[in-house]
């Protein structure tokens, strides 16, 4: 079976979820959908994905540019058997999506409470099967819960205190900052905390978070009290065996997320995109009763093969987590 899948919201995350699904052999994409005819519509046609207007309203302003469209996002889900949704935050699809009848996932812009059900394909895969509806957690979400996941099962987690130094835009947009500040979240927890409680409710965590002049990746500082006593190689092995982390270390050069990017492009990957949590592994450290770590996450990508699992969840086409992980992971190039 070759699940049929629509993306509504060409963007920064929905191009990406569109070449990761085609890249899979258990789905297709049937077609993806704009608003506005720019440059990114016409990547969208030149990479071959059947185009759609959003919109009734916006056929109109591509057929003035001359940008072929099939149909709407409503011709779009007739023929769709699970809809991504990479609109920006707070677009209102779901009534549309409901009527189509068609399943849906939303990213992390959307509350939890759209859909009652938050995703991460390691820890929560099995809440997710035959689901009408999920949301993929945050890029920082899904980066606190890659590492976190493993910790709590191999060891027990008593309590998490994590730092979010956020980039203040992704490298494309010029229009938010700061370009020369540095901006604290002065509310205690950020968000970031309850939102990995939507999918691990268990587990003691508080967050804090500053913004930083940087688009190219959120770097997280992280101090962790485990149930039991462990040695930093422990931790290590730990997230040596879990999915979608992936080691750095300062003594071959990576001392910061420019050179965790620059190593992404020689990676030769679609876009040089990151899909893994870079873990410094000679940054990681049990001090007494804590451990200590710094973890980078490259925004625009690692929740990419989330979705492609949240997919298979939703579809019951693989009823195994692990299964579905490592399918998604080769075809996307990512070491299993
Ligand atoms: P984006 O602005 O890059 O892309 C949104 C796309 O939706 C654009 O192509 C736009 O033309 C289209 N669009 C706008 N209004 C629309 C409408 N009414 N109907 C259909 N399409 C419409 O946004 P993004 O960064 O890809 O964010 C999408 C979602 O992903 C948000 O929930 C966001 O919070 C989440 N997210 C973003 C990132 C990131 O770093 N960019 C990371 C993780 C999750």
């Amino acid at each position: 079976m070759s699940v049929k899948v629509a993306i509504n919201g060409y963007g920064t995350i929905g191009k990406r979820i569109a070449d990761a699904v085609a890249s899979q052999d258990d789905m297709e994409v049937i077609g993806v959908t704009k608003t506005r005819p720019t440059y990114e519509a016409k990547m969208a046609i030149l990479r071959g994905y059947p185009f759609y207007a959003a919109s009734e309203e916006s056929v109109g302003r591509f057929k003035d540019k001359g940008i072929e469209v099939q149909g709407t996002l409503d011709d779009l889900l007739e023929q769709a058997d699970i809809v991504v949704d990479g609109t920006p935050k707070k677009m209102g699809y779901k009534e549309t999506y409901e009527k189509a009848g068609v399943k849906a996932i939303w990213q992390g812009g959307e509350k939890h409470e759209l859909t009652g059900l938050s995703f991460n394909a390691q820890a929560n895969y099995d809440e997710a099967l035959g689901a009408d509806y999920v949301r993929v957690v945050s890029c920082n979400t899904t980066g606190l819960i890659r590492t976190l996941y493993p910790l709590h099962k191999e060891f027990g987690v008593k309590f998490v205190m994590a730092v979010m130094i956020r980039r203040g835009a992704d490298p494309w947009d010029t229009k938010r900052g700061p370009i020369n500040a540095v901006e604290p979240v002065l509310k205690v927890p950020s968000h970031h905390g309850p939102d990995v409680q939507t999918v691990m409710p268990y587990l003691n965590i508080q967050t804090t978070a500053v913004k930083v002049p940087t688009t190219i990746m959120h770097l997280h500082s992280l101090m962790v009290r485990l149930k039991r006593e462990v040695s930093t190689d422990d931790v290590l092995n730990v997230w040596e065996d879990s999915p979608r982390i992936l080691f750095v270390e300062g003594e071959e050069g990576i001392k910061s997320t420019a050179q965790i990017m620059e190593m992404a492009k020689d990676m030769c990957r679609n876009r040089t995109d990151l899909y893994e949590i870079a873990v410094w592994r000679d940054g990681t450290h049990v001090v007494g009763d804590s451990l200590y770590y710094y973890q980078a996450i490259h925004q625009e990508s690692d929740v990419v093969p989330e979705n492609v699992d949240a997919i298979r969840a939703m579809m019951e086409i693989e009823k195994d987590n692990m299964k579905s992980m490592k399918k998604t992971d080769l075809a996307l190039g990512i070491e299993c």
